[in-house]
């Protein structure tokens, strides 16, 4: 009997046709053009800016940006998509688009005025790296208890104090940053700014030595009564902390992306070496035992991924996301760190050194589970949701 066809909502892993094109040339790249750099970027702690400006050509660096404005007018989606296929060969390539996109582009697009989209947008889309500034030393989960202080002074605001652990600094030529008007008033003071990297007072100061996603920069910023014009104002005076927890809301579930493919990465590496290595006179992808371990990491990479993918459609779809956000981002962390590890003990001796990919997957997942927001604070904000 011939089925019948009946019309349901597309599967969340199957792709519209632009984009499977568009995901096939982030791969692509990815494998002839990152995969040869990893290494070295890796022990050199630093981004190759070649390949910065390779990401600009190949219109990652301005995803969600409007063609009017010179991006490519994707949607979130396209930017899960990219950060998924980078981070598969490379996490730390896959933050530096994740920032740029889900959260520098989307602040701007969401909170900027047409002037600022207008002096902006363009420039991330072609040739400018974004920043975020939002930690500082005494406040990290508690984000809101930051103390560098903005005030007015004429058409300016002078911003001072410092801001640590930031992402895409050494490179950044834009920043996002945060500050308070009024310290008194707790979260009602905080501001969001843009503040230009040759702005007067602004400097990029220590980059951490990290033990993962090396190749990602992390710098100290420090401004000493930095001059930010008024009309870089992001959003109202006071309404900064909206425009934080909105655009993190959005970057964790880039960082659920990134979490995926690095996870993807490890898998594929373990698939792949399990088959060739040979003990007791057969390939140890022949015991049942890992076998068995291989299923159990497809089962979990499949499992957060669908996570992943279903917050990232719910955003586009313009309906709530918060609890599947926060749900992505942990879990996506979690079995990235489980199965980097796996294939660390599945690559044996060779999975310990530094000629075989996986122990970098395994350095670069600790992050996941850090940055936006802690595993911790995720539970929060499930529990939250769920018990009111
Ligand atoms: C590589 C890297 C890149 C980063 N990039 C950026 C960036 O681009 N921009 C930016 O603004 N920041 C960035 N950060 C900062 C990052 O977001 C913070 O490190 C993170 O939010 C945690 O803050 P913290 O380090 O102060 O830890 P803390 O807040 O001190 O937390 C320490 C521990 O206490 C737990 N904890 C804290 N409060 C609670 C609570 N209420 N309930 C239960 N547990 C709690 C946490 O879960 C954690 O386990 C980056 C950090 C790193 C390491």
């Amino acid at each position: 009997m011939a089925r019948e066809t009946v019309e349901t909502t597309p599967p969340l892993t199957v792709f519209t046709e632009d984009e499977r094109l568009f995901r096939d040339s982030v791969r692509e790249f990815a494998e002839a053009r990152i995969k040869p750099l990893v290494r070295e970027m890796d022990d050199q702690a630093r981004m190759s800016a070649p390949l910065i400006q390779q990401l600009f050509e190949l219109g990652v660096m301005g995803i969600e940006v409007p063609e009017a404005y010179g991006g490519a007018g994707g949607r979130f989606f396209h930017s899960v998509i990219a950060v998924e296929e980078l981070s598969r060969v490379d996490p730390s390539v896959g933050v530096l688009v994740d920032v740029q996109n889900t959260l520098v582009i989307n602040a701007l697009l969401r909170w900027g005025t047409e002037d600022l989209k207008q002096r902006f947008l363009a420039r991330l889309a072609s040739d400018s790296v974004g920043a975020y500034a939002l930690s500082e030393a005494g406040s990290g989960s508690d984000a809101f208890a930051l103390t560098t202080r903005a005030r007015e002074d004429g058409d300016h605001f002078v911003l001072s104090g410092r801001k640590l652990w930031i992402t895409n600094a050494s490179e950044a030529a834009v920043f996002i940053v945060f500050a308070t008007l009024d310290p008194s008033a707790g979260y009602r003071g905080i501001t969001a700014f843009v503040v230009e990297r040759d702005a007067p007072g602004f400097t990029v100061g220590k980059k951490e030595d990290k033990l993962g996603i090396r190749a990602s920069s992390t710098c100290e910023l420090l401004f000493d009564d930095c001059r930010v014009p008024r009309s870089n104002l992001l959003g109202e005076p006071g309404k900064g902390y909206k425009v934080a927890i909105e655009t993190l809301n959005e970057g964790r579930i880039g960082i659920g992306a990134q979490m995926i493919g690095l996870a993807r990465g490890a898998l594929d590496a373990a698939i792949g070496y399990v088959k060739e290595r040979k003990q007791f006179g057969k390939a140890i992808g022949e015991f049942q035992a890992v076998q068995h371990q291989i299923a159990r990491a497809v089962v979990e990479v499949e499992a957060a991924r669908l996570t992943v993918y279903n917050a990232a459609r719910l955003r586009d779809a313009g309906q709530p996301f918060l609890t599947e956000a926060a749900v992505c981002k942990i879990l996506s962390s979690e079995v990235a760190e489980r199965v980097a590890s796996l294939a660390v003990n599945l690559f044996g001796g060779n999975g310990f050194v530094k000629e075989y990919p996986v122990e970098k997957f395994y350095r670069d997942a600790k992050i996941g589970q850090i940055y936006e927001g802690t595993s911790n604070l995720q539970l929060q904000t499930i529990a939250k949701q769920v018990l009111g």
